[in-house]
């Protein structure tokens, strides 16, 4: 809670209604979600009652709530900010309550995971408002990072780091897939998180399904393993990476394509800094693992932004000419997935200010342009 005031600053719900009027948009409607936890700090449950938060063009914003919410609303940072709540109780019409207050906008953004339960009666009550995501808004926003944001991206990756280094203990033959992404599971609350994401444990043929997660699969002396995990913060910050273990010992044709994915890996984070694109980062991956002969077997994009979302703007992929800018925050995970096995590395990493401690802020000198946020050892690890 100590952290609030510097990760969700009660001046940001300002410079979002000055981005309401940049982008031309008339109003803009967040329902819980991401979008709402970042304008706010609000960590509201997504339910069929109507909680929103409508910032209009030329009025003050003002945020509606279920009279049963209101004391989770006001314990929350977004009661902190100067900002109109409005109730509904059980009985009463939330959007006519809306229309009512805000009149007929010519266009509306809606927050980017609205259900459509909510965006279909916006629509009804908006009839001739012309629709867009919230993220045209947003995702500018979002997608750099304060310093204070980076900081909660580094205690993520320092959580989840810990609980790569008790995998190996883990990879033992015997035990399947399932039993141990459920230690594992165990592990990411353990150190810090408040959610588990996603858990893969992708052993033998499984490790050349990327997005495998877990099955009954009974771990084997000589397999592969993919472990890709993640969870959330209590700061709301998630965490993401990818390692590859081999049980015993690894096949000859596996360590070689391992090593050029290392390089790859390492080669794509070392090319990041401010003004290079993110799809230049994609390339500079995909060329040494193309030139190595593996290029048809790396099948997904290098990476993705990450922050209140375990997958946000940027993606670092062929086509995104958006050139990094300091507090974009990313992965980088080549894999390479000829089977019967497969490998990837994954590390969440910061575009930074060679000039500006990322973190703290302060000036240094002969700085990167870039700061890894996972730290666990990527050669093979041998269980
Ligand atoms: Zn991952
Ligand atoms: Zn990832
Ligand atoms: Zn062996």
């Amino acid at each position: 809670m100590t952290h609030d005031s510097a990760l969700y600053p009660t001046e940001r719900l300002a410079r979002v209604a000055d981005a309401v009027r940049a982008v031309g948009l008339d109003l803009l409607l967040l329902t819980p979600g991401p979008d709402l936890r970042y304008v706010t700090g609000y960590d509201a449950k997504q339910l069929e009652r109507l909680t929103c938060l409508a910032v209009p063009a030329d009025k003050a914003p003002f945020l509606l709530v279920p009279q049963l919410e209101l004391k989770a609303a006001q314990a929350s940072p977004a009661g902190a900010l100067d900002l109109e709540t409005v109730t509904w109780g059980e009985t009463a019409h939330p959007f006519g309550m809306i229309k009512a207050k805000v009149g007929d906008p010519r266009s509306i953004g809606l927050s980017d995971r609205m259900w459509a339960l909510h965006v279909l009666q916006f629509a009804d009550i908006f009839p001739t408002a012309s629709q867009r995501l919230a993220s045209t808004v947003l995702s500018p926003l979002r997608i750099r990072k304060s310093a204070a944001e980076v900081g909660a991206l580094l205690e993520a990756g320092e959580a989840i780091d810990r609980v790569h280094a008790n995998v190996p203990g883990w990879l033992r033959p015997g035990l399947t897939e399932r039993q141990v992404g459920a230690r594992i599971a165990e592990a990411i609350l353990a150190e810090g998180h408040v959610q588990v994401d996603f858990v893969i444990v992708g052993s033998g043929p499984n490790a050349a399904s990327p997005h495998h997660e877990v099955s009954d699969r009974v771990i084997e002396h000589g397999d592969v393993v993919v472990v890709d995990i993640g969870g959330t913060m209590p700061s709301g910050y998630c965490s993401d990476c990818t390692r590859t273990y081999a049980v015993g010992h690894a096949p000859e044709e596996f360590l070689a394509y391992y090593e050029v994915l290392r390089l790859a890996q390492d080669a794509a984070t070392l090319s990041v800094r401010p003004g290079v694109t993110a799809e230049s980062v994609d390339r500079t991956a995909r060329e040494i693992i193309a030139g190595a002969g593996y290029g048809e077997w790396f099948i997904h994009r290098t990476g993705h932004g990450i922050g209140l979302e375990s997958h946000e703007d940027p993606y670092i992929v062929e086509g995104n000419v958006v050139p990094l800018e300091p507090g974009m925050a990313f992965s980088i995970e080549p894999g390479i997935y000829p089977g019967p096995h497969g490998a990837r590395i994954e590390d969440i990493v910061v575009c930074a200010d060679p000039a500006t401690d990322p973190i703290t802020g302060d000036p240094t000198t002969g700085g990167a342009g870039v700061q890894r946020l996972n730290n666990a050892p990527r050669d093979l690890v041998i269980v």
